[in-house]
């Protein structure tokens, strides 16, 4: 810019330049060009040199070899490039300080040219003397003022540039903040001195929202908080705000809306350096979810409580229940024979009670399960003979479909077989002469699990019934504990697997069971 504007200038100067008593070139040129030369360096000013020696050539009507030395200042060109540097770097008065240095010398050579090209001239009248001198003085003057007036433009101009920046940098800031206040999972809502909306993020405005839903963020903002919110809630929040307006921080507040339990917090917001106060912040947090899973801790909490009473005291029943039915064993040898049917149905009931205790303390023991590198195939072939008696006596036929791909998992043979056990169970007693149970076991390699699909043609269930399966104590049949299924759950559990049912009612049933290749 100012080596544009000094070639303008160079240009102009030298268009009007004339000669001064016929004998001084007058060409004010020579400022524009010393000062683009401090500014520009070599890389601008050698051009700018050029210009004004070819502007010289051309329109000094007296032009010499001898004045070109003289007259255009080129003595001090190396001089003004190598001070450039220093120059850019320095204070105003430096500045004007190193330009009044090469301006000052060049002045006085160019007025002395005549002289000191011709020796027989001499000035001797005051006159041109004084005229000279002030020529000088205007000129060295002038290149002051210019280099005063071109610092400060550029002071301006550099002014500009930050204020500009700063305020892209505010505005970016700004719209960050409000995307931060956005994404928090926390409704938010900040107002002035006087309690107008200064902003408000999108999880309070959607609060607002659910009341009056054509609401929108410019209908709030700059007016006053207390007429957005409930009338209920408008005596709880305006006191609050008043009281953060005032300095004072109320933190994790409980609040009751409808069947919704908010956290509030109110905080005023200051300036950090002189703590003057400059609004409010409200903050809500709806807990409604975490108060609920809360109390329901409080539940499980509890009923783990009773379940370890439990199953202390039907492990203690267990024992009595031994010696009664050494006792009963005993009796019926010493009875007569026709009273061995009433022995054979207490007997039966005694086992049942054992039974069901045995599962429910088994469900109970929540312990850490032992287990081992064990094939499943294994499982499966040492408990086949007892399933296939059980299925002959039914009518049914059990059929095995087992990958060979299958490897060992861990796990714990007993607890498998158990759970194995009971599946297989329920499918036969869910179906009729000739049905037919499917055992089958699938590796998924992608999954990186093995999937054990026990599939019967029994009578299904319908999805009532499927959603309550796995609680302890459901039980449709007649003399069925209810326990199976729920011990079954905490099986695959403890294996770190998964347990999923289909059911089609008159169609049958599939329990797939996940085992995972490797425990995480
Ligand atoms: P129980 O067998 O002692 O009743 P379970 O926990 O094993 O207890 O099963 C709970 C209930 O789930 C059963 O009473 C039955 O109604 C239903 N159920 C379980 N397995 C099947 C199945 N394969 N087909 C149909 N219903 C089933
Ligand atoms: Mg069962």
């Amino acid at each position: 810019m100012i080596i544009i504007s000094s070639a303008f200038s160079i240009l102009l100067c030298s268009v009007f330049s004339t000669t001064l008593l016929q004998l001084i070139p007058l060409n004010l040129g020579i400022l524009p060009l010393f000062i683009g030369m401090l500014y520009g360096g070599y890389k601008s000013g050698l051009p700018l040199a050029g210009l004004y020696l070819i502007c010289d050539f051309y329109f000094n009507e007296k032009w010499s070899f001898s004045g070109l030395f003289l007259h255009t200042g080129l003595l001090f060109y190396p001089l003004l490039v190598w001070m450039s540097p220093s120059f850019r770097k320095g204070t105003l008065t430096d500045k004007v300080n190193k330009l009044w240095v090469c301006l000052l010398p060049a002045m006085l050579l160019v007025t002395a040219s005549p002289i000191i090209e011709d020796p027989a001239l001499s000035l001797s009248n005051a006159g041109p003397l004084l005229l000279l001198m002030f020529y000088i003085m205007v000129s060295v003057f002038v290149g002051g003022a210019l280099i005063y007036v071109i610092e400060f433009a550029l002071e301006k101009l550099l002014l500009k540039e930050q204020i500009k920046g700063i305020s892209e940098k505010y505005l970016r800031e700004e719209e960050k903040l409000q995307q931060v206040m956005d994404v928090a999972p926390l409704c938010m809502v900040s107002v002035d001195t006087d309690g107008n909306v200064t902003s408000i993020n999108e999880m309070m405005m959607n609060l607002f929202k659910t009341r009056m839903p054509e609401l929108n963020k410019n209908d709030i903002l700059g007016r006053p908080l207390g007429s957005f919110v409930d009338i209920t809630e408008k005596d709880y929040i305006s006191y609050r705000i008043s009281q953060a307006l005032k300095g004072v921080k109320m933190n994790n507040e409980l609040i009751r809306i409808g069947s919704q339990i908010h956290y509030t917090s109110t905080s005023p917001l200051t300036n950090t350096f002189t703590g003057e106060i400059l609004g409010a912040v409200l903050v809500i947090q709806d807990i409604t979810e975490l108060e609920r899973l809360r109390s329901e801790l409080g539940n499980v909490e509890r009923l783990s409580l009773v379940g370890q009473m439990a199953a202390s005291i039907t492990h203690e029943i267990r024992n009595p229940m031994a010696v009664v039915r050494g006792f009963l064993q005993l009796m019926k040898e010493k009875s007569p024979e026709s009273l061995d049917h009433y022995y054979r149905i207490v007997m039966e009931e005694l086992d049942r009670a054992n039974g069901i205790i045995n599962d429910f303390l088994s469900l109970a023991q929540n312990r850490i399960s032992e287990k081992e590198q064990w094939h499943l195939h294994q499982i499966i072939n040492d408990l086949s003979p007892l399933l296939w008696a059980d299925a002959n006596l039914r009518g049914q036929t059990i059929e095995l479909v087992l990958d060979e791909n299958v490897p060992k998992l861990n796990l714990n043979a007993k607890e498998v077989k158990q759970m194995l056990l009971n599946l297989a169970r329920n499918g036969m007693e869910a179906m009729e002469e000739k049905g037919k149970l499917s055992i089958q076991t699938r590796l998924k390699k992608k999954e990186q699990i093995v999937e054990l699909i026990i599939r019967d043609t029994g009578v299904g269930m319908s999805k009532s019934r499927q959603e309550r399966l796995f609680e302890p104590f459901f039980t449709t049949k007649a003399k069925g504990t209810g326990l199976g299924l729920a011990l079954c759950l905490s099986i695959v559990e403890r294996h770190g697997g998964k347990i999923m049912v289909e059911s089609e009612e008159g169609q049958g049933t599939t329990f797939v069971i996940q085992l995972p290749l490797v425990e995480s």
